[in-house]
């Protein structure tokens, strides 16, 4: 099959869903409680794809190349009934006979009681979002004073019910940048790689500042000096992660540069929304609508055709283009497109 290509040559590869924009945790980064309070008006039930449409999009996508869909949020498995959704995924079949790899993003708080459930299901692995392990620091970041110790139960549930896990930091300045090196400690030697990610400005209500983003180079610096790093070769141009090797083979950490390093050359991600808009860059300000087709009749053969469309006009390069106006442009909320 001829990969599917934007106007900069870049295939689709990958497909992340959001699956709903509510979330348990009010992360001061990502939903700031002064915006995302009592008023606020999240999506209605009626409005959000429903399992079984979200499953015939993935269909359709995969149809066209897609290999990995991800599925995301707000926090993914507070939307009732997640693992039904993993099923239905788990039986699409590509082109080539192959199945689809099967991600999620979670904050890791209710992996204890799910773990089991979605890699029964049928879940290839899970990236477990943890800025910090400070308990004062973390209860005060996810701003719900959840505590520390329930994510870190459900690093071991999902480990322990055989899934690959990856633990993803944001760093931000003065709010856990400090907190480096004892992340670090923490997943040496786990088998859980470790990932930093620089802040971003995403959405229009986290108050982004560039003074605030701790560049790669310098979180890789700081754990460089306590244990000596050594560069790992990329494996492929979409990879989003800058690895590195520990040199005593305690295993290795991934940084994500979105900021100072953009790598929107390889960027092969579609986004959906919970209510089935179709994003081609986390930094969009709007999307195309997918679910009036979908629930207006359309066949999956129509569909693929909209989305070869509006694929085929991609040229997103949002990150490669940064500049202070760029990040005051109103953008679709993090919440609510799913990183
Ligand atoms: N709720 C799930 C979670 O936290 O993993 C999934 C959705 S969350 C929006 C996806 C990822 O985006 C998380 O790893 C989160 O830390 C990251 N994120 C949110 N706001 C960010 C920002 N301003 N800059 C960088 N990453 C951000
Ligand atoms: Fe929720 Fe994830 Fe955003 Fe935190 S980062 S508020 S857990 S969606
Ligand atoms: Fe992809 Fe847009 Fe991010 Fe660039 S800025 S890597 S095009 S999502």
């Amino acid at each position: 099959m001829e990969p599917l290509l934007d106007r900069l040559g870049r295939p689709l590869e990958t497909l992340r869903i959001s699956v709903t924009d509510r979330c348990n945790f009010r992360c001061v980064y990502c939903m700031p409680k002064e915006v995302f309070g009592r008023d606020y008006t999240f999506l209605e039930r009626r409005e959000l794809l429903s399992l079984e449409e979200i499953a015939r999009a993935a269909g359709v996508f995969a149809s066209l190349g897609v290999r990995t869909v991800r599925i995301t949020g707000g926090e993914p498995l507070v939307r009732r009934n997640v693992e039904h959704l993993i099923e239905l995924l788990a039986a699409i079949e590509r082109p080539d006979g192959s199945k689809l790899q099967i991600a999620l993003t979670t904050n890791g708080s209710l992996l204890p009681q799910k773990a089991k459930a979605l890699a029964a299901a049928g879940l290839s692995r899970v990236t477990v979002s943890l800025d910090s392990l400070d308990n004062a620091a973390f209860r005060a970041l996810n701003d719900v004073d959840f505590p520390v110790e329930r994510v870190l139960e459900g690093i071991d549930a999902a480990a322990a019910a055989g899934l690959p896990v990856k633990v993803n930091a944001v760093v931000k300045r003065g709010a856990n940048d400090g907190d480096l090196l004892s992340l670090a400690e923490r997943f040496r030697g786990s088998g859980h790689v470790l990932r930093f990610i620089e802040y971003m400005d995403v959405g229009s209500t986290n108050g982004w500042r560039l003074e605030d983003v701790v560049s790669a180079d310098e979180i890789v610096g700081r754990i460089g000096e306590r244990w000596p790093l050594e560069p790992v070769e990329l494996e492929s141009p979409d990879a989003t992660a800058r690895r590195f090797r520990y040199a005593d083979g305690a295993g290795e950490i991934g940084v994500i540069a979105s900021v100072t390093k953009p790598f929107c050359g390889g960027c092969s991600r579609a986004r959906l929304s919970a209510e089935g808009r179709l994003y081609t860059c986390l930094f969009a300000a709007k999307g195309h609508d997918l679910r009036a087709p979908l629930r207006l009749g359309a066949t999956d053969e129509e569909l693929a055709e909209t989305v070869r469309g509006i694929w085929g006009r991609r040229t997103d390069r949002y990150s490669e283009l940064r500049t202070a106006e760029t990040a005051a442009l109103p953008k679709v909320e993090m919440s609510y497109i799913g990183g």
